[in-house]
């Protein structure tokens, strides 16, 4: 890290603590808005609906930033380490915490289903008769996408995932992995050229911090922007009147999956957060609200990780050099929230399959397959708005479950997406602070 950059981080982190303590108003008025986005949307409906466009613009404006951003925070990130191996340690740190929380938020998933046991009792017959118009999109989502058979082949999957023959191609469809891979290796590249790569780190840094500067103007805006999106998709289910009809009959299962991402995200990455980073984890939450937010009304990691980086940076004063390499990496790999609730909906699904099928065997050793394949589908699963029900199918064809229950928990999905994005964002929020701690300590001695 250069010295300018060591006096850069310095003056980031006072204006970090002067920013944060004036942060609570923005974070009110977000909240103030999802609140008054609910209340438009039951009153008015069809009102709230139209107002799809003004959430849309807000979203693409997020979405808009997010290949650029993760591009040029990576190889920043590198370039303010100096030398690509120091990442070794922080990288190993990384992907061990993303598999921790994930097996963990697998395993809060199967416990919670096991003991709720939603799907005992449940009519699928008469639900499914009603979702009939649904099932028909199920077999596009079915047809559409190539579904790994077996653990070999989702890991194979999961390999060719990580690396692109086009990057432009990959930049386009927002493929992050393979983005994030090249990036490493160009900016581990452009710290051994010396001289020659002044010019191009520069221009990289500064891409870099212009992002975040657009991110933070954004943000000004989020309230309406949040306002428009929660209150349009509330407005929707609302005006075609079976939501709440649809909620009562997947009562259980949405209160299990709740209940599963509450313990998750209330009491587990807390505990951890306070554990390896001592920090109070109720103050980094409130310091991560606004991703927090805008992860329920985007339902999308993707679309929130320019916001999620802004507050972990800016707010939680978490080091640059963590948010930069953690963030981009966690908000595509790291979704314990979509694990969770992958391994929990199969669960229910096979629950309500025993009941019409005893001899469909359904003991632990199809748990621990689930649970298995539950964590791989939520590593592969993009950070869109239900993605997790696309790599839903490859959890239940790894225990023989048959795909048309899907549209059952379909009705409700879009409603439990944005609980379990949240989720995600948090998980990768406390993993770039628990990240941070072991990042090369020299540089932060020189930089206090
Ligand atoms: N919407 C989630 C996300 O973007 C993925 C999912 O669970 O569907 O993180």
């Amino acid at each position: 890290m250069t010295n300018a950059s060591m006096t850069d981080d310095a003056n980031t982190n006072d204006e970090n603590k002067s920013k944060a303590a004036g942060g609570g108003n923005h974070t009110l008025y977000m909240i103030a808005s999802i609140i008054l986005a609910f209340v438009v949307a039951w009153l008015a409906p069809h009102f709230a609906a139209s107002l799809e466009v003004g959430g849309e613009v807000f979203l693409r404006l997020l979405t808009m930033v997010v290949v650029p951003l993760v591009m040029a925070s990576v190889m920043s990130g590198i370039l303010g380490l100096g030398d690509v191996r120091k990442l070794g340690k922080p990288g190993a740190a990384a992907v061990g915490y993303y598999l921790m929380t994930t097996v963990l938020a697998v395993t809060i998933g199967v416990i919670v289903v096991n003991v709720f046991q939603p799907g005992v009792g449940v009519n699928a017959e008469q639900m499914l008769a009603e979702a009939a118009s649904e099932a028909s999109d199920v077999e596009e989502v079915a047809s559409s996408n190539e579904h790994p058979k077996g653990i070999s082949g989702i890991f194979k999957n999961l390999l060719l995932m990580l690396f692109t023959d086009n990057l432009l191609g990959s930049m386009v469809n927002t493929q992050l992995l393979p983005l994030i891979v090249f990036s490493i290796v160009f900016a581990g590249m452009l710290t051994t050229m010396g001289e020659r790569a002044q010019l191009l780190s520069t221009l990289v840094t500064g891409v870099n911090d212009a992002l975040l500067s657009f991110v933070m103007l954004l943000m000004k805006f989020a309230p309406i922007g949040i306002f428009c999106l929660v209150t349009s998709k509330f407005g929707e289910a609302f005006a075609q009147g079976t939501f709440v009809e649809q909620l009562n009959q997947l009562f259980w299962y949405v209160v299990t999956v709740l209940t599963g991402l509450g313990i998750h995200a209330l009491i587990v990455l807390p505990f951890i957060l306070w554990f390896f980073t001592r920090r109070n984890p109720f103050e980094f939450m409130r310091q991560m609200s606004d991703a927090l937010l805008t992860a329920f009304s985007t339902a999308s990691s993707s679309a929130t990780l320019p916001v999620t980086m802004e507050c972990a940076e800016k707010k939680a004063g978490v080091s640059k050099r963590s948010t930069e390499f953690v963030l981009p990496l966690g908000a595509t790999i790291n979704m314990d929230g979509t694990a969770l609730y992958e391994a929990a909906a199969a669960i229910f699904i096979a629950q309500i399959h025993s009941a019409t099928h005893p001899d469909f065997a359904f003991g632990l050793t199809e748990q621990i397959v689930i649970a298995v394949t539950a964590t791989l589908a939520a590593i592969g699963a993009a950070g869109i708005p239900e993605a997790g029900l696309v790599t839903m199918l490859i959890v239940l064809n790894a225990v023989g479950l048959p795909i048309h229950y899907l549209p059952l928990i379909l009705p409700v999905d879009w409603f439990l997406d944005r609980f379990r994005t949240a989720t995600n964002a948090f998980g990768d929020s406390v993993g770039s602070a628990v990240v941070d701690q072991t990042f090369p300590k020299d540089e932060t001695v020189a930089a206090a």
